[in-house]
């Protein structure tokens, strides 16, 4: 036992070494050894500098706004049906594993005279998806964006998710799905609406 803690014992504790002055390449090649890994193997040598890569695009939401995205994509219009996007994609990461959960998220919403370019939505839902997140959050972030962007009558947004982190360990309920919802406007305050918009995302794809 005593040899065990000497082996993982952090380098750059052993050496005196600053952790903020490690770059990060550095931190996850500590990482790898901590988890028993040799680092210097042939197919570990480059995995630093990926796993660098990979989170930095996995985390770029961060830099990411909302804002400035939606701008030039909001239209004028004389139209007061429920628009729904149905089926956008997305992968996250749980803040609390730091693995992937993923699936569809379904948006709806019914303008007040403007509408936001479809092809944004799903644009939108990276800014907050590509964070560390919980999938409550996400939800309503989603839902509060478009709010904020063209004070519709009512949005809601509905996401359909698998999280690696109960997949892959614990409980290991491989076929669950989370289900988590944001309804503001009349898609709280009107069942009719609410109605409308889940029986649609219920339809799977009719066309
Ligand atoms: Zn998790």
């Amino acid at each position: 036992m005593a040899q065990h803690a000497v082996i993982t014992k952090p380098r750059a504790a052993a050496e005196g070494a600053d952790l903020s002055q490690a770059t990060t390449q550095e931190l996850y090649k500590e990482l790898l050894a901590r988890y028993g890994e040799d680092p210097d193997r042939d197919g570990l040598l480059r995995t630093p500098e990926r796993m660098e890569k990979a989170m930095q695009f996995l985390t770029k939401g961060y830099a990411m706004n909302a804002t400035q995205i939606l701008r030039g994509a909001l239209f004028d219009v004389a139209y007061d049906e429920m628009v729904i996007v149905k089926d956008v994609e997305f992968f996250s990461m749980c803040e609390h594993h730091l693995l992937p959960f993923f699936g569809k998220v379904h948006v709806a919403y019914i303008p007040n005279g403007k509408v936001i370019g479809l092809s944004k939505i799903p644009r939108l839902v990276d800014v907050f998806a590509r964070r560390l997140q919980v999938q409550e959050r996400l939800t309503r972030q989603i839902a509060d964006a478009i709010e904020d962007a063209i004070q519709p009558q009512g949005v809601g947004v509905v996401m359909e998710a698998q999280h690696l982190c109960m997949m892959m360990r614990g409980v290991e309920k491989q076929h669950s799905a989370t289900v988590t919802s944001a309804m503001l406007g009349v898609f709280r305050s009107e069942q009719q609406s609410r109605s409308e918009f889940l029986s649609l995302v219920r339809q799977r794809s009719s066309i």
